[in-house]
């Protein structure tokens, strides 16, 4: 079926008067770390190229800094740097003359992460290294000049356009607000005076790169900041963008202070774009909104609505380049959906390593991770079809294969059959239905309820055995570890076992606050529902306050039990969890009165409880069910029978290394020794 039918606002064009955008998808703005990387801009061109290649109709590159002010890393402000951009945008265009690209221009401000970073007023984020310098009225225009030569240099470099980002915190956003600028002169004060940096930005970018190039304006259509942006200051703000020269207007959802998530996977699909609908309304421009749109009918449905005339999709182009071409050809169950984690993507960019994508290892990987077709197929048995063996079947498939995927249990997927059962983690439905698909698409022969074992294997006489058969919950060595009050992560999450009112969570990692997740939960989950979502987080997307938050203490529905999560460590508890959404997990909990205790030692379980000495203390925690969640040990006997029976055997994923394994590792692994295959 073709899909421009089925998807008829997505496959519109959009005429921008000079220009034309051939589709309402564009890719998003992410800062990948390609930009300062070796061999960066030719990684990025080919980074992009794949992405034109998979039919969006914009691409916004990462965020470059004008000046040295704004970061030191990649900054464009010289023709000579200029010239260096030019294999990207050449790239992309020959890739597909009809695909835009355009570049945005981030002043980090604040969060610039130098000693000379500046803002309207010397006021440190909580999140900044260092106190900015104020600037004087020669630094403002300093500072304008810097972003219109940048804009200049943009074009002159091939580039479509120019994203401003005026939004999250960054230099124009602390403008905007209060809490950021304090003066008193021309630059702050009233509304008025506090939006004249931005918007004499937009003016002389418009200025310098003529009538007939793409300029956006990144706006924050809610900050999530108590005392951030009025309803009426946003939309001042976009009626005077506009009026300076503006070609559209993207709406953001964000200020990185704030305590809010807002693209993690609790958040549910297209939460926001109400808003920008609102302010569509207000202005002339095209808009762009944004924030978990991550699949062709959500997108489709947001343009129907109204809520915008283009959608951003960030994330999803890292999960999947080419997402707009499986949308049109009608092959959307093939789309390999990005499910919110942000554990290889903004966790990596937020701890300084290379951006990536949990389901998608080749991505800002593309020149070196390359499934290339083989010459000689394979015959290749892969044994059990968790995240692990399925990401090595349909690699090694995908490149010419003949691959047979072995799995002991009825269904596929692993420990994802655990992490969708956790309210938040839904998408990850997703994953099994693309893995699913892919078995078909490159004739992967499936054989489920089979436990392969080495005599068998063997007989078939194969050319390689995979071996990605997991792991096995670790059992502490504690006495009365066989209680009847003790319970396994999976049983409990599987609902095999019933489980108390009073509970101790051993263990106090990312299975041990899944756990927690789930036994604490009650009604529906906050990312299937727009309003739960918005009581849990204080969001009212009614009246619009400042910022868009109530700043009343959310109210977070709970099962009524009481728990503990304990861990041995001292660490704070939560510690490994993610970067950028650990803390949403610690104060969802913390809301539902669960306990966090660290510094633990545990000294037996028997009909009282857990005895435990916690910081050296003797202490009983009188509990109804102990949930065990204390990692993982490598499952890998058929492994050993194969070697000794001298059949060529590699391992993967859990198998292989089980501590701290994740879905990310495990399919970054088997994706890498698949493309070697
Ligand atoms: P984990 O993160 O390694 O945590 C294991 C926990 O068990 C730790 O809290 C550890 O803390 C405790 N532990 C280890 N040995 C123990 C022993 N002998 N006795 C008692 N406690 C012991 O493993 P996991 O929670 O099973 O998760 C597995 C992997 O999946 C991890 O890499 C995790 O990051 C990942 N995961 C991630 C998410 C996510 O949302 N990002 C969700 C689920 C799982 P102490 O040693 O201090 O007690
Ligand atoms: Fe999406 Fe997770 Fe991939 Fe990031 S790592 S792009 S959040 S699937």
């Amino acid at each position: 079926m073709s899909s421009p039918t089925r998807y008829p606002h997505i496959f519109s064009p959009l005429d921008l008067g000079f220009t034309r955008l051939k589709n309402r998808i564009l890719m998003g703005s992410m800062h990948t770390g390609l930009e300062e990387a070796p061999n960066g801009f030719v990684r990025q061109a080919e980074f992009f190229a794949e992405r034109a290649r998979g039919g969006v109709g914009m691409i916004i590159t990462g965020g470059i800094p004008p000046n040295s002010e704004a970061g030191r890393g990649s900054k464009l402000s010289t023709p000579e740097e200029a010239e260096q951009h030019r294999i990207v945008t050449e790239t992309v265009h020959a890739a597909d003359p009809d695909v835009k690209i355009c570049m945005q221009i981030l002043h980090p401000g604040p969060l610039a992460g130098t000693p000379d970073c500046v803002a309207p007023s010397a006021i440190k984020s909580r999140i900044g290294r260092y106190v900015p310098n104020e600037l004087d009225e020669a630094g403002i225009e300093k500072q304008l000049s810097d972003f219109a030569n940048c804009a200049a240099l943009a074009r002159f470099a091939g580039y479509d356009g120019v994203e401003i980002i005026g939004s999250a915190g960054y230099l124009l956003s602390t403008f905007l607000v209060e809490k950021t600028n304090r003066r008193t002169d021309q630059w702050g004060g009233s509304f008025e005076n506090r939006m004249r940096f931005p918007v004499e930005v937009v003016r002389r970018v418009r200025e310098a790169v003529g009538p007939d190039f793409i300029v956006i304006f990144r706006i924050a259509a809610m900050d999530m900041l108590e005392g951030g942006m009025a309803w009426d200051e946003i939309v001042t703000l976009g009626k005077a963008v506009e009026a300076a020269g503006v070609t559209i207007v993207s709406t953001h959802f964000c200020w990185h202070e704030a305590q809010v998530p807002t693209i993690a996977t609790m958040v549910p699909r297209a939460a926001f774009t109400q808003v920008t609908g609102r302010l569509r309304k207000e202005l002339g421009v095209p808009l762009i909104t944004s924030n978990r749109i991550n699949m062709p009918d959500v997108a489709e449905a947001v343009l129907a609505r109204g809520d915008a005339d283009l959608v951003s999709m960030a994330r999803p182009m890292l999960a999947d380049p080419d997402l707009v071409r499986k949308a049109a050809e009608g092959r959307e169950d093939e789309i390999n959906t990005c499910i919110a984690c942000n554990q290889a993507c903004l966790d990596h960019t937020f701890t300084g390593r290379m951006t990536s994508c949990l389901v998608n290892p080749r991505a800002c990987y593309e020149t070196e991770l390359v499934y290339a077709p083989v010459e000689k197929p394979k015959r290749i048995a892969v044994v059990g079809a968790g995240p692990a063996g399925l990401a090595y079947a349909v690699v090694a498939a995908e490149r010419g294969h003949k691959v047979t995927l072995y799995e002991a249990g009825s269904e596929i997927g692993g420990q994802f059959n655990l992490a969708r059962r956790i309210p938040g983690k839904e998408e990850f439905v997703e994953t099994l239905r693309y893995y699913r698909r892919m078995i078909d698409v490159r004739g992967i022969e499936l054989r489920l309820n089979t436990r392969a074992d080495a005599d068998a294997l063997k007989a078939q006489g194969y050319d390689e055995v995979v071996v990605a058969t997991g792991i096995a919950p670790r059992k502490p060595e504690i006495e009365g570890i066989d209680h009847p009050k003790v319970v396994g992560y999976i049983d409990a999450i599987l609902g095999r076992k019933p489980i108390g009112n009073r509970v101790a969570i051993m263990g106090a990692g990312g299975i041990g606050f899944d756990v927690a997740e789930l036994i604490t939960h009650a009604g529906t989950s906050a990312a299937l529902d727009v309003d739960v979502f918005a009581r849990e987080w204080g969001i009212d997307f009614v009246n619009h306050p400042r910022g868009g938050v109530t700043g009343v203490t959310p109210h977070v529905e709970s099962s009524g039990r009481e728990v503990t999560l304990l861990q041995r460590k001292t660490d704070a508890v939560g510690k490994t969890l993610g970067r950028t959404t650990g803390w949403t997990h610690r104060m969802t909990l913390l809301k539902r009165g669960v306990q966090m205790i660290n510094g633990v030692e545990y000294l037996k379980i028997d009909d009282e409880g857990l005895h435990t000495l916690v910081g050296g203390q003797p202490r009983l925690f009188e509990v109804d069910t102990i949930i065990v969640c204390a990692g993982q040990l490598p499952l890998r006997d058929l492994y050993d029978e194969l070697e000794n029976d001298g059949v060529k055997a590699s391992l993967v994923g859990g198998a292989f290394e089980a501590v701290e394994l994740d879905a990310k590792r495990a399919i970054d692994h088997a994706s890498k020794l698949a493309a070697l295959a």
